[in-house]
């Protein structure tokens, strides 16, 4: 990680509760309380209430907009002064991360209410883009710790492999980067992804809720002579369900569990809003090694980066022993 000085970003974990989708014979267990609270009440004993504290809260009411305007379009001018960003949806299959992510509708038609951050936010960097700045997009998944390029064309799967260049910066060798000029461009490449993804999902039973998704978007722009580049990543994670019962020996969802572990640390401290990261703390090792997915995501988490997760849960009573640990999780930057 890139991070020299002695305060570091954390990364920023925002809840938001899905609603319900069919009826409830049992009702709601969590709420939001304010603009970051959130309460959840234990239906097992007495109807007892838990507060957590989150960088942002939204309601089963919120809309796409809500979520991409407060928490997402401030970040992006960020990356035009060569910041990266990383947007995590996190929660268990169900909770709403697709959603969150991509919305309802994947073509340019349809709904644009329902359009989640990926489509959003893409359209608000092309929008920022000027002409020194060129724009790729790549996509791939993450799956039994093997990458999958999501825009190849071929039929057969090609498993790709993680490097480090000589000036250690990650790469994905033979990862597609497919440049973008405008959101037409976009959302056909973005479409040949979302296909991709749905049938190598109809293969495997389960492999999309066990897989994760990453969209980046790179930014390279041309400032007297020197090319200044930073990324936008956005990932759709696996179902947390696959992290929560794992021993680091059983190999469910290796890259999950270890997302978690290198998150807590760079939650660290927070005090008088001033953050020390667990790497500011003698002995204390950042395992970004362990996994595919904290490999890729090493120089675009915490440091220097600016990173959101997106904690996702049901309101449903019958989900509260998964509401309670996805708030558990995410609750530890408060
Ligand atoms: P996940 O990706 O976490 O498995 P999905 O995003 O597929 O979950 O959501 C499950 C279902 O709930 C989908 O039908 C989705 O459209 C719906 N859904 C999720 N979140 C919301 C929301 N905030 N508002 C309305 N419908 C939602
Ligand atoms: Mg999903």
């Amino acid at each position: 990680m890139k991070c020299t000085n002695t305060v570091c970003n954390p990364v920023r974990t925002a809840i938001r509760i899905r609603p319900f989708i069919t009826y409830s014979r049992g009702g709601f267990c969590v709420s939001v309380e304010g603009e970051k609270g959130v309460r959840l009440i234990n239906p097992f004993v007495n109807k007892e209430a838990t507060d957590f504290e989150m960088y942002a809260s939204f309601g089963s009411d919120a809309s796409q907009d809500d979520v991409f305007s407060k928490e997402v379009a401030s970040l992006l001018p960020e990356l035009f002064q060569g910041t990266n960003i990383t947007i995590l949806a996190y929660g268990t299959t169900e909770s709403g991360k697709t959603y969150t992510m991509q919305g309802t509708t994947v073509s340019s038609r349809g709904s644009s209410e329902n359009l989640g951050i990926i489509p959003r936010a893409v359209t608000q960097i092309l929008e920022r883009k000027t002409r020194n700045t060129s724009l790729s997009v790549s996509y791939m998944e993450i799956y039994n710790e093997k990458v999958y390029d999501l825009l190849q064309t071929r039929t057969s799967q090609i498993e790709l492999v993680v490097r480090e260049d000589v000036s250690q910066n990650i790469f994905i060798d033979g990862l597609q980067e497919l440049p973008i000029r405008n959101i037409k461009e976009f959302n056909e490449i973005y479409k040949i992804g979302h296909k991709n993804r749905k049938s190598n999902a109809s293969k495997i039973d389960s492999r999309s809720s066990r897989s994760h998704a990453t969209l980046t978007v790179k930014v390279q722009r041309k400032i007297e002579g020197q090319l200044l580049s930073s990324q936008l990543v956005l990932v759709d994670l696996a179902g947390s369900e696959a992290a929560i019962h794992m021993t680091e020996s059983a190999d469910i969802n290796r890259s999950l569990f270890t997302l978690r572990r290198v998150l807590s640390p760079l939650n660290g401290d927070i005090s008088n809003s001033k953050v020390i990261t667990a790497l500011n703390r003698p002995g204390t090792r950042v395992p970004y090694g362990d996994s595919t997915l904290t490999r890729i995501l090493r120089d675009s988490l915490g440091g220097n980066s600016l990173s959101l997760l997106i904690a996702h849960v049901s309101q449903d009573i019958k989900h509260y022993v998964d509401t309670l640990n996805t708030l558990n999780f995410a609750a530890r930057s408060k």
